[in-house]
């Protein structure tokens, strides 16, 4: 099975858009959405939920009650203003870091530290194939195990349903959450545009998949708003043995197509073109 995933060394480079333009060629596929930070694939895909997974990771603190003697102990201990003192003592969820000293010093059995639920992730369809997609909860971490959950999921949906291959939204950054998007993977598609921060950005996102020796492709966004700088990409990616597979002209129409929920390729005949080139470069070298 090959596994493509598009990444960006930062957010903002026309990284979904990209994704999205793509989901709509063959060969079938799944697709699966890793930026679970900031999920957004789905604003333009408008996957039908067919089941809802809850994530379960890392721990959080729980005060029985009933064993509470209001000793305070807890708040006493907790760096992080997490504990309400009463009777009994109550743990303020979102304050909680799952540090575990508040079950460490309590005398009484009372605080205890349980499973924490994270997010959830969903099993849909989408006019272009099935979706594996996630949303992590407000101010949750472990993100890179969630991608981890959606890679997997992704992977045996695929083997269910006989199908050659996972198209992944990569995470942006070069932190664990890209990290879990990129293990493994058939190949890395960086999408770059050519300003000062998204090639540092770029150059940076190469070491990570030159680390994991997972062969690397670039689309170049917005190539025309400054042709110097795409020049020094392009030979930047001739030097390290990134293939080129497509450059975007800036255009409008990726942002009119996203407001009325389209893909790019959905709403003009020239970018569908523009994509499916893309595409086929990509394929030729996975
Ligand atoms: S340390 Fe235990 S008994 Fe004391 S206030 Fe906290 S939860 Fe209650
Ligand atoms: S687990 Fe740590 S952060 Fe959470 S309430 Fe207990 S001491 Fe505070």
């Amino acid at each position: 099975m090959k596994e493509i995933v598009v990444i960006s060394g930062k957010g903002g480079t026309g990284k979904t858009s990209i994704v999205a333009g793509l989901a709509q060629f063959g060969p079938d596929k799944v697709l699966a959405d890793c930026d679970v930070d900031a999920a957004d694939l789905h604003l333009v895909l408008h996957p039908e939920i067919r089941e809802t997974h809850e994530f379960w990771n890392g721990e959080e603190a729980r005060i029985d009650p009933d064993l509470c003697t209001a000793c305070g102990l807890c708040h006493e201990h907790c760096r992080f203003g997490a504990i309400e003192p009463g009777d009994p003592y109550r743990v303020k969820a979102d304050h909680c870091e799952g540090c575990g000293v508040c079950a460490f010093v309590c005398p009484s059995g009372a605080a205890a530290m349980n499973l924490r639920m994270c997010g959830h992730w969903y099993r849909s369809d989408t006019r272009f194939g099935p979706m594996i997609h996630a949303a992590l909860g407000i101010g949750q971490e472990n993100s890179g195990k969630l991608v981890t959950t959606v890679r997997k999921a992704a992977h045996d949906l695929a083997e269910d349903k006989g199908l050659e291959m996972v198209l992944v939204d990569g995470s942006p950054g070069i932190g664990c959450p890209v990290i879990a998007s990129l293990t493994n993977a058939s190949a890395a598609v960086i999408v770059a545009e050519p300003t000062v921060s998204a090639f540092h950005d770029m150059r940076r996102v190469h070491e990570l998949t030159a680390h994991f020796k997972i062969p690397a492709m670039a689309v170049l966004n917005k190539s025309d708003i400054n042709p110097t700088m795409t020049g020094d990409m392009a030979d930047f990616c001739e030097k390290t043995g990134i293939a080129v597979v497509g450059r975007i002209p800036y255009d409008l129409k990726f942002t009119q197509a996203q407001v009325r929920g389209l893909t790019a390729g959905e709403y003009d005949s020239g970018l569908e073109a523009l994509l499916g080139d893309i595409w086929q470069n990509i394929l030729h070298r996975v």
